[in-house]
């Protein structure tokens, strides 16, 4: 079996580490730069930033409708932080555009400001022990979720680690750890697509 081809959105933000922490999960990895790069993909990171500015550099672009349609294919989708916000079917804190794949209400900066990102360890029953290193900088916090939508982690309450079909969310950075255990469980999430074929199971049935 060929390694899983994921690709990162290299618009802005960190995507570099995404890189490293894919690479070491076993994926071979693409920096997505036109949208056209994702015909040849399994899976995609959109990387946390800033989504306002990933927001003006994806306008006059068809990358929406280009993401939407690569998942409609079966491809595998993992957002963290700002990635989780062009995601989210609604957003708060303000209002803004996104691509509305995953049915979470999501309210940015919902942490506070720059001063008040922080770290901690969370458990996380589905990736076992010990706790996962999380790292939350401007962070949006998830007010709701959707009923088809898995809660993985919570943090004060709040989900900070949630899954829908293939798609995987966090509203932290774990590309900031040496941890890797997120980037392995994303690369188990996408099976080869693009050709039509994909798997995901979802609470024990198959997907496609
Ligand atoms: N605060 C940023 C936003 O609203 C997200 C921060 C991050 O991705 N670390 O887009």
């Amino acid at each position: 079996m060929r390694n899983r081809r994921i690709g990162i959105l290299a618009l802005q933000g960190d995507f570099a580490l995404h890189g490293v922490s894919l690479r070491a999960a076993g994926a071979e990895t693409v920096d997505v730069r036109v949208s056209r790069q994702l015909d040849d993909l399994d899976g995609l990171v959109i990387p946390g930033g800033e989504s306002t500015a990933l927001l003006k550099l994806m306008e006059g672009t068809d990358f929406f409708e280009a993401i939407r349609g690569f998942h409609d294919r079966g491809g595998a989708l993992y957002g963290t932080c700002a990635g989780v916000i062009l995601l989210a079917s609604r957003v708060g804190s303000p209002a803004q555009p996104s691509i509305g794949l995953l049915d979470v209400d999501i309210q940015r900066n919902g942490y506070g400001r720059q001063v008040d990102s922080f770290e901690t360890s969370v458990p996380v029953p589905l990736l076992g022990d010990p706790p996962l290193p999380m790292i939350f900088i401007r962070a949006p916090v998830i007010r709701s979720v959707g009923a088809g939508v898995e809660i993985l982690a919570e943090l004060r309450g709040r989900p900070v680690m949630v899954r829908s079909g293939r798609i995987l969310a966090t509203t932290f950075h774990p590309e900031l750890t040496p941890d890797t255990r997120i980037h392995r469980l994303f690369a188990s999430m996408c099976a080869p697509v693009g050709r039509g074929r994909c798997v995901a199971s979802v609470g024990g049935s198959v997907l496609r």
